[in-house]
């Protein structure tokens, strides 16, 4: 780990200030950043300690009601006061249950919304500085691509970087429609499909985010039938363990048709993966296995295995089918 500054921020504006020097990092929960910076993969010279910034600003750390219906989730508030707040519960179970499937109590108790959405791939090869990775040293190569790949993507990969995206909530968020808001040299609302990024010839760059800009919230948008949805992992252990394959799923049944769906698909994409071509089978349908097997296959016909991950195809198909299942029952 190198040395570097370390800057409690006040305010927002003390933290933007802070944050604008080069090779600055924002730091909240701090359960990645630091693991990062012990392995030197990350080498941020300033880190800006932002936890602070809900003393003077609650709505950083909490979840509340936006106008329409939606509920806004501050960035700073912990994964297990969102999963357990009864409105995220009752109104977007998928998003509480995705939280809850994620890491472990201690870490949930620690770990914020923004740090959440940015945390960085699991990629064995990335966080070993010894081997050659894009995503960490670019244009050094992939290591993953001839080596050993069973937990990597089939989705959105190119000839740079197969890596998995981590984040649980990510898929719940992708299903959404959400809208991250930010704060730089001036406020501005990123919708959740354009904010990650898939790695095309630049692995290392994996948001939109422009340096320096704050996430203060992630903001749900009222879906009338959220109440009816159910995000599945499945992995290698029953806890503490990243998705071999999850599906985020919600249905609008109307007498056994299906009026309107949701579906996006973690542990299998580059990015949080939504499948608007799932979606386009599945609506209009009556809600058979026959119908969510269609749609599981139109949501993995352009996957690409490697060497070690054929299997996945499967997998996310059956999950998918079983989500989708469990949900309209
Ligand atoms: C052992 C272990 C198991 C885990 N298992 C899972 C799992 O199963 N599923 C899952 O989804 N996650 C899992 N995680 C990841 C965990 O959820 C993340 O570490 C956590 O959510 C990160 O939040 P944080 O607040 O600690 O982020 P930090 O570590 O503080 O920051 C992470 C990144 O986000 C940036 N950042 C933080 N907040 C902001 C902000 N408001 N604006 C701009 N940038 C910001 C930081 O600069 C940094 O780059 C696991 C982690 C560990 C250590
Ligand atoms: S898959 Fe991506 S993160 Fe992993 S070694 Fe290849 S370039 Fe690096």
């Amino acid at each position: 780990m190198i040395s570097f500054d370390y800057i409690s921020a006040a305010d927002v504006e003390s933290a933007l200030r802070a944050a604008s020097t080069p090779s600055s990092k924002f730091i909240a929960g701090g359960t990645t950043l630091i693991d990062l910076m012990k392995l030197d993969v990350e080498r941020p010279t300033t880190v800006v300690d932002v936890t602070t910034l809900a003393r003077r600003d609650a709505s950083l750390a909490a979840v509340s009601e936006l106008p329409g219906g939606g509920l806004r989730l501050g960035a700073l508030a912990h994964m297990s006061d969102v999963a357990w707040d009864p409105r995220v519960r009752d109104r977007y179970p998928l998003v509480s249950q995705s939280l809850l499937l994620a890491a472990s109590g201690q870490l949930r108790n620690m770990a914020t919304m923004g740090g959440n959405i940015l945390q960085r791939t699991r990629c064995s090869y990335f966080r070993d500085t010894a081997t050659p990775c894009n995503k960490r040293d670019p244009g050094s190569g992939c290591s993953a691509i001839g080596g050993f790949n069973r937990t990597h993507a089939i989705l959105g990969t190119s000839e740079h970087c197969i890596a998995t995206h981590p984040s649980d909530l990510a898929v719940a968020l992708a299903a959404l429609d959400t809208t991250v808001q930010v704060r730089g040299t001036a406020p501005r609302s990123i919708p959740f499909a354009d904010f990650h990024l898939l790695p095309g010839a630049h692995p290392e760059v994996e948001t939109t985010l422009r340096p320096g800009e704050l996430i203060t919230s992630i903001d749900l948008p009222a879906v009338s039938f959220a109440k009816r949805s159910l995000y599945l992992k499945v992995r290698d252990r029953a806890s503490y363990a990243f998705a071999l394959a999850a599906a985020a799923v919600a249905v609008d049944l109307q007498g056994g048709a299906i009026r309107g769906a949701r579906v996006a698909l973690g542990g299998v994409g580059t990015k949080p993966w939504r499948s608007h071509e799932a979606e386009a089978v599945l609506v209009g349908k009556r809600a058979t296995e026959a119908t969510f097997r269609a749609a599981a296959n139109a949501a993995l016909a352009g996957a690409r295995p490697h060497k070690d991950n054929a299997f996945k195809v499967e997998l996310a198909k059956r999950t998918l089918v079983r989500a989708l299942t469990e949900v309209s029952a």
